[in-house]
């Protein structure tokens, strides 16, 4: 017997969000950009860690990035909540507008962590489905905003797994019709040819996550941020931890800014090889869901899906299998590399549906 005590029971046997890693010479399985940022911005920060006082708790309010990432979205300081990447802005909403006896919104297949997220924070998970392309059905998600009253509705767009991005007029009405929060989750913003930036407003009930992770090529950094009304940010202050975000943090998502144009360049390069991989998926007669991020979802036609992911891992190449997820049955989703990469795995798929 063990004198361990046991935990939360409402955790249940929720299995923790991981994806696999193997050792492949081609790894596309995780979204992240193939590019490194550049070694101008490593020498900045390197520069401003000689300088920071580590003795010293950092700046609790983060004024000197907020500042740069609201000059940089043409809103102000206090429109910005900042973060261990948007999986922590994810919960710090769901700490703040969730809870126990509140309600959150989302349709699946969506990004795992908005369910697993809001479990954890005792939120309660409503889900409703999204139409057989991927994008929301709005009558449906109206109605389901209308029966359930959710605190919290997730969007995410472009939505990881499947890619596809929703219409301004699908997240506005969205946002008209909801009595809680809209989370619109745009960690692949970048990529898509809208944002729901445009929308956000100190008296609109919308907010717009980003990460700097994936176009900002910073997977390891942590950090991620959020822009909506002045006074949600105010209650986001009040669940976060206190120094929750490093000075060395805050010093180098500030200047990653200063590269911006080189942001731009690499998101550039991923999309026209997004195109290429797309149309080359096309040509081999995969089932295809156009993708405004830097990943692409696709189905082989006569396959499981899964041993078509373990022939590619035998070729050296790792895609993420979600040919088991509800919805996504058979379906593949494959990360968008450098050329090289992308050659790799299209050559290997090739061979594998031979
Ligand atoms: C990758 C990803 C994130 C990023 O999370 P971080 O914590 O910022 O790394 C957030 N949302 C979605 C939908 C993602 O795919």
């Amino acid at each position: 017997m063990t004198r361990l005590p046991a935990p939360r029971s409402d955790l249940g046997l929720r299995e923790g969000y991981h994806s696999p890693q193997l050792e492949v010479e081609v790894r596309l399985n995780t979204n992240e950009s193939p590019y490194p940022p550049p070694r101008e911005w490593l020498e900045a920060v390197t520069e401003q860690a000689r300088d920071m006082a580590f003795n010293r708790y950092p700046d609790r309010s983060a004024r000197a990035l907020r500042e740069a990432l609201a000059q940089l979205h043409g809103v102000g300081p206090e429109q910005i909540f900042a973060a261990n990447g948007s999986n922590e802005v994810l919960q710090c909403l769901c700490l703040a507008y969730g809870g126990a006896g509140r309600k959150a919104a989302m349709w699946e297949p969506t990004y795992a962590l908005h369910s697993h997220i809001a479990h954890l924070t005792g939120t309660e998970v409503v889900q409703g489905a999204r139409k057989a392309d991927f994008t929301l059905d709005l009558d449906a998600c109206q109605r389901l905003m209308e029966r359930e009253q959710p605190s919290l509705v997730f969007v995410c767009s472009p939505n990881n797994p499947t890619g596809t991005a929703e219409a301004p007029s699908t997240v506005s009405a969205l946002v008209e019709a909801s009595q809680g929060l809209v989370v619109v989750d745009e960690a692949y913003g970048q990529f898509a040819s809208w944002s729901a930036l445009e929308l956000v407003g100190d008296e609109v009930p919308l907010v717009v996550v980003r990460t700097y992770s994936k176009t900002w090529s910073m997977a390891g950094l942590r950090l991620g941020y959020m822009v909506g009304p002045a006074k949600v940010v105010e209650t986001m202050e009040r669940v976060a931890l206190p120094y929750h975000l490093d000075g060395l943090k805050q010093a180098a998502g500030r200047l990653a800014l200063k590269f911006f144009s080189q942001m731009e360049d690499r998101v550039s390069q991923v999309v026209a090889e997004r195109e290429r991989v797309q149309t080359a998926l096309v040509k081999m007669n995969q089932k295809v869901w156009p993708s405004q991020a830097n990943f692409v979802l696709f189905r082989p036609p006569t396959s499981t899906g899964r041993d078509v992911w373990e022939a590619l891992v035998a070729r050296s190449v790792l895609v993420r299998d979600t040919s088991s997820w509800p919805g996504l049955e058979g379906c593949l989703r494959v990360t968008v590399g450098t050329p090289d990469e992308n050659d790799r795995f299209l050559a290997a798929l090739e061979e594998v549906l031979r």
